[in-house]
């Protein structure tokens, strides 16, 4: 089933100038960027997009980090793409992630981890709506 996910890469990717890099990693993989945008996530913001992670001890400092300079966010669009891209993202922590996924190759560190995506449909509806509206996604 066609589908669409949020993806943000990280301020740590920006920073090093590798998001043609990462983005490669999606092309390769038949994904479509169907929207995509550079900003800077006030801390408000950040605090506003990680909202469920509000209660683990961590929150603070990833509200930091991703707010500490540009992020590009982005709709990808595809078959099964929200677990699709998870799969190519690889696991949380760069130590776990498995051979060839974008976080075994890129991510400094667990919270350092070059890229965020959406974890299932409703999220995913959720996400895409907090930065983007209808007129900026091409299919
Ligand atoms: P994801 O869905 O793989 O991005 O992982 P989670 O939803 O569990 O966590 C959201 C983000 O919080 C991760 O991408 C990391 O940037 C950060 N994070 C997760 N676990 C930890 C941790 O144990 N310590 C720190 N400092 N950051 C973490």
């Amino acid at each position: 089933m066609r589908e669409m996910t949020l993806s943000i890469l990280k301020p740590d990717a920006v920073r090093r100038n590798i998001t043609g890099a990462i983005n490669s990693y999606f092309e390769k993989a038949g994904l479509s960027i169907v929207a995509q945008k550079r900003i800077k996530l006030p801390y408000e913001q950040a605090e506003a997009f990680y909202a469920v992670h509000k209660e683990r001890p961590f929150f603070q400092s990833l509200c930091k980090s991703i707010s500490s300079g540009p992020v590009v966010v982005q709709v990808l669009s595809g078959d099964g793409v929200i677990a699709l891209n998870r799969k190519i993202m690889g696991a949380t922590d760069p130590a776990n992630a498995d051979h060839g996924t974008i976080r075994k190759d890129f991510a400094l560190s667990i919270e350092e981890n070059s890229v965020h995506g959406s974890d299932s449909p409703e999220n995913a509806a959720k996400e895409i709506q907090f930065f983007f509206s209808e007129i900026e996604i091409i299919p």
